[in-house]
């Protein structure tokens, strides 16, 4: 509507005739105008578009194991191909593969300035009996889009896709490169995963920025509260808890029986608190986030370091928040167990999974050490699982994308703060930041925590308003990072 204004000092007929709709305009105004639009223009169409994206997406089942990754990859490079770009297929293992496309800023463009688009295409799977819809039907009631992957990860994916098309569509100049990538393997890790794809492919999508999942939007009685971006985040191990004891006759039981041992050393893991360490993120995210939440839990936030009130305060913040208790040490959680063969047989050896989540910067063998001295029994011992997360550098919190994603969260959700964060789960931007890339994690839809839940839950959705608002959000921070400026 901007456009209107120097338009009136024009002749009349020129006027009307080059802007049909300047007669219309003050009848037609839209009931909720938005003061602060997008970069991009308009993205109410497009969101509509991605709706219809992201349940295509839906209905293409890459529930991981197989993945099957390459239907969704064949359906998300059939739009691009419509808009005139490039997609390129990065095969990594029969049935899988991610997809690439790239909007050129230069012919010799500079990989360190270039912005990367991250969404995987996998999901985790589904018990389909405790779902009340079809989990692959993108069915929608209430305002909600139902689905495995709504929000964990084909909602970004779609929103990215969106982002990235209302770029070409613009036809704006680009300042550096925009690479859209659909990846593979995210849940499980293995052959098809982000670390497969860098060793083989990293020349097709090097970049010195990325956006990927990992951040939130927290909404608060229906209010954004805060936009927490991802910047870093925890270290998974699995290690197995081996207990060993004598076999034998189960009518004549003794006191080495390893499926007691292992019991006990479980009860006392389960009951182990590691110690607080604040990482720089988690330090800054609290000191943002007590002014933003009510007095008392303020209080005891502003207390979490304190020489005389911090363990009290720390068992406060922890308890009221299990994401806040991650955020702050070392975690583990028990997982599986198994034992035995026969009701009537001791066995010999009885065996926990732990899944350990540490810090970046804390290392597996001092907190095992210290779970030993806890655990405190000679037939208990520890076993490493392979294939532990690795520890990753955190994305600076003074980089311009960082500036830039703040500045655009606040014109998009009116005002509402950017608080560093570091998640408790793994994404594949620790695999990016160990390439040196800025890697941010955004989930850009407003959700509330009882619909954040869901999230490889049952009955996964999305609020269709918040996808719609999720669109524009991406929209706005790619193309206020990447368009050039008249
Ligand atoms: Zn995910």
């Amino acid at each position: 509507m901007q456009v209107l204004v120097p338009a009136v000092a024009l002749p009349f007929l020129w006027l009307a005739a080059a802007l049909p709709l300047a007669g219309q305009a003050p009848s037609t105004a839209m009931p909720t105008v938005q003061s602060t639009q997008s970069p991009v223009g308009d993205t109410t169409a497009l969101a509509k578009e991605a709706e219809g994206w992201l349940a295509d997406l839906i209905r293409i089942d890459t529930t991981n194991p197989p993945g099957n990754e390459q239907a969704a990859a064949k359906y998300i490079a059939g739009i691009l191909t419509k808009e005139g770009l490039t997609p390129e297929f990065l095969d990594l293992a029969p049935g899988r593969s991610a997809l690439v496309a790239r909007l050129r800023s230069a012919a010799m463009p500079d990989p360190s300035r270039a912005l990367l688009l991250v969404a995987h295409m996998d999901v985790v799977g589904v018990d389909k009996s405790k779902w009340t819809v079809d989990p692959f039907g993108a069915v929608i009631k209430e305002g909600y889009m139902y689905g495995r992957g709504s929000i964990d990860d084909k909602g970004m994916l779609a929103a990215n896709l969106a982002a990235f098309i209302a770029l070409k569509r613009s036809n704006a100049r680009v300042n550096r490169d925009v690479i859209f990538l659909a990846t593979a393997d995210e849940e499980q890790g293995g052959e098809a995963s982000i670390r497969i794809l860098i060793a083989k492919y990293w020349d097709k999508f090097a970049a010195g920025f990325a956006l990927n999942e990992g951040g939130r939007v927290i909404l608060k009685n229906g209010k954004v509260q805060y936009v927490a971006v991802q910047a870093s985040e925890k270290v998974p191990v699995d290690v197995a808890v081996i207990a060993r004891g004598p076999s034998g006759h189960a009518s004549t039981p003794t006191k080495d029986n390893a499926v007691v041992h292992l019991a006990a050393a479980v009860a006392k893991i389960g009951g182990y608190t590691a110690s607080v360490r604040f990482t720089t993120i988690v330090r800054r995210y609290f000191e943002q986030l007590a002014p933003l939440e009510d007095d008392e839990l303020a209080k005891w936030i502003r207390s979490l370091d304190t020489p005389d009130r911090g363990e009290h305060a720390q068992r406060f913040v922890s308890d009221a928040n299990p994401l806040w208790n991650s955020m702050l040490r070392d975690t583990i959680a028990p997982t599986m167990l198994s034992a035995g063969v026969r009701a009537n047989v001791i066995p010999s050896e009885a065996r926990a999974m732990l899944n350990v989540r540490l810090l970046p910067g804390d290392t597996i063998d001092v907190l095992l050490a210290d779970l030993a001295k806890s655990v405190n029994d000679p037939q208990i011992r520890f076993e490493v699982q392979p294939d532990a997360g690795l520890a990753a550098p955190p994305s600076s919190l003074e980089s311009d994308f960082y500036v830039t994603i703040t500045k655009a969260a606040s014109q998009e959700f009116s005002g509402a703060p950017v608080l560093p964060f570091l998640s408790a789960g793994a994404t594949d931007s620790a695999q990016l930041r160990l390439h040196n890339v800025q890697a941010y994690g955004l989930s850009p839809f407003p959700m509330s925590d009882e619909d954040s839940r869901r999230m490889h839950a049952d009955d996964e959705r999305i609020p269709l308003a918040s996808f719609d608002k999720g669109v524009d959000f991406i929209a706005r921070v790619v193309s206020e990072f990447a368009a050039s400026k008249q």
